[in-house]
């Protein structure tokens, strides 16, 4: 957690992200910046499903993908269509603590009595299902996960910014990634 670096100010934003729209999002979020009226997105959010997480953003501010563990590697095109069609020029990759998506092996037997119970599937093809997703979404650790994503969506989107954050769900703030 020595990684986090929070935000109880704008001097303690990064310059990298000050007067950026990864700026703003953080003093609205983090600041209770007054809102201001947009009529376009500014940046893109990628954040994880997780229901613990609500961002204090104006209205149109920010398109949003959500996905288990803030992970964009199957949502690129939607990444994609939000730079070239929506015009945004920052992505904000907010991963958070305590995420389900980190040791999906350990809730295996839950999720296919889950998926057999709730869902009425055969145990068999749940089983399958998990075996052969759960290692596209496994991340192992939190903040790694979103270094490795920032670096991964920075290579193949080069001209757009890139913010590594972290979204602790006890507070409810969001903390920038330290990435030296
Ligand atoms: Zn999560």
């Amino acid at each position: 957690m020595n990684r986090l670096s929070p935000i109880t100010s704008k001097e303690e934003i990064f310059p990298q992200y000050r007067d950026t729209s990864v700026g703003l999002l953080l003093e609205y979020h983090n600041l209770s910046r007054e809102y201001e009226t947009y009529t376009q997105a500014q940046l893109l959010v990628g954040m994880c499903m997780d229901n613990r997480k609500h961002l204090h953003i104006p209205d149109n501010f920010a398109y949003i993908i959500r996905a288990g563990g803030a992970n964009l590697r199957y949502s690129e095109f939607k990444v994609s269509y939000a730079i070239a069609v929506g015009g945004v020029k920052s992505i904000a990759l907010i991963g958070h603590n305590n995420c389900g998506m980190v040791n999906l092996v350990a809730r295996k037997e839950i999720f296919i009595n889950g998926l057999a119970e709730n869902a009425g599937w055969e145990k068999e093809k749940a089983e399958q299902h998990f075996n052969q997703f759960a290692p596209m979404f496994e991340i192992e650790n939190e903040i790694d996960f979103i270094l490795s994503e920032t670096q991964r969506l920075r290579s193949r989107y080069p001209k757009i910014q890139v913010a590594p954050l972290l979204y602790l769900v006890e507070d409810n703030l969001l903390y920038q990634i330290k990435e030296d």
